[in-house]
């Protein structure tokens, strides 16, 4: 168990393999034609992996740019004095551009107010501006429609102090509608190309998650857009590609209890005992992103053997009974990850919490201390 200093008085801690991580990043970059670059998305804390750790570590691999979410996650990062380029993928408000100016930060562009309002800025700073434009080709979130794209791309190719630095796009069925995204390919290829012969030339074309990176060799254009696999996990079934998890999530004993049968676990008594058994209580719960879905279903490694959540998942503490087995106080139970031999992933624990792994990492909470290998 690590110290007291590291994790404090509450023994349940999240250790974050950054050897992992870089193993994946290889793995991806292997899969690429030699040039493809590589847009890591390191939004909401790095999907839990925490951010400044994470997009260090993916700097130091030579990551070409780094997705965020909003202007503060990229603030964050600068503050860590981190200098890869860094793509804002949220809407940016015009009241808000000063700061992308000041902190270096790429924003993603749908619209021509924005571009005039950062052009503007930019010729008063004399400090040209690079922009992405994003391109609504059937994931009906923001984006310009496309239908709209050609005009909105040739008007702001006119404005003074902005460079296009990049278009892209985005898939709703990367995973699995496969004639979907085909046409979305198709359609964002004919956009570029017709750019092209109109002697618009935009470095980085990218449309690729991890799903779409996997399953649509033709999506890759001159830049990817991974977070997922970078981060061990699998967008969906049989995907080969040699990851390797980085998140594992471990707790401690803190009591054990010998009861009868028939004895009720937890509030509602959800469980109820079917003979006499050890139950155990760990230190962890829905308040710190343990889904409540998983109550009578989580599994749960001690001993080097497997159980289950028994009862209700409260929001602090979880019971787990584990019949004739008799835990000590302090032995290590893992959540995510392995222990001698046995495995729980967090696919896994998505699956049987009805949700997606994205939410079951990312919504680990801030009271879970992340610990970083090496
Ligand atoms: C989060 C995000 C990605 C990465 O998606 P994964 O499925 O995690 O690979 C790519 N593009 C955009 C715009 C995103 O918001």
């Amino acid at each position: 168990m690590p110290d007291k200093e590291k994790i404090g008085y509450r023994p349940t801690w999240a250790q974050v393999n950054l050897d992992n991580l870089e193993h994946n990043f290889r793995q991806v970059k292997s899969r690429l034609r030699p040039h493809t670059k590589v847009l890591v998305t390191v939004k909401a804390d790095a999907y839990g992996h925490g951010l400044v750790p994470v997009a260090r570590r993916l700097s130091e691999a030579g990551v070409d740019y780094l997705g965020v979410a909003s202007i503060d996650e990229g603030i964050k990062l600068r503050k860590a004095r981190l200098k890869v380029p860094i793509l804002v993928l949220g809407v940016v408000l015009k009241q808000d551009i000063s700061s992308l100016f000041t902190f270096k930060l790429t924003p993603t562009v749908c619209d021509y107010e924005l571009a005039c309002a950062l052009s503007k800025k930019a010729s008063t700073l004399k400090t040209p501006m690079r922009l992405h434009i994003k391109v609504d080709t059937g994931m009906g979130r923001i984006g310009v429609a496309y239908k709209d794209a050609f005009e909105l791309v040739k008007k702001i190719h006119r404005l003074k102090s902005v460079v296009i630095e990049g278009i892209f796009t985005h898939f709703p069925f990367a995973g699995s509608g496969r004639r979907f995204t085909v046409s979305q390919i198709k359609l964002f290829d004919r956009l570029v190309d017709v750019l092209k012969s109109c002697g618009i030339t935009i470095p980085l074309v990218h449309a690729a998650n991890s799903a779409g990176m996997i399953n649509h060799q033709d999506s890759h254009f001159t830049m990817v857009r991974p977070g997922l696999v970078i981060y061990g996990l699998h967008p969906h079934r049989g995907i080969k590609m040699g990851l390797k998890p980085v998140l594992s999530l471990k707790t401690q004993v803190v009591f054990v209890k010998r009861v009868p049968a028939g004895v009720g676990i937890s509030y509602g008594h959800a469980y109820i005992t079917r003979r006499p058994a050890y139950i155990i209580t760990l230190p962890i719960g829905y308040g710190d992103g343990y889904p409540r879905n998983l109550s009578n279903l989580g599994p749960v490694l001690i001993g080097g053997r497997r159980f289950c959540v028994s009862g209700s998942i409260c929001m602090d503490q979880i019971m787990v009974d584990t019949g004739s087995f008799r835990p000590e106080v302090g032995d290590e139970v893992v959540l995510i990850g392995k222990q001698k031999g046995k495995t729980v992933t967090a696919e896994e624990l998505a699956d049987s919490a009805e949700t997606i792994s994205y939410e079951i990492v990312c919504g680990l909470g801030s009271r879970i201390p992340r610990l970083y290998i090496p």
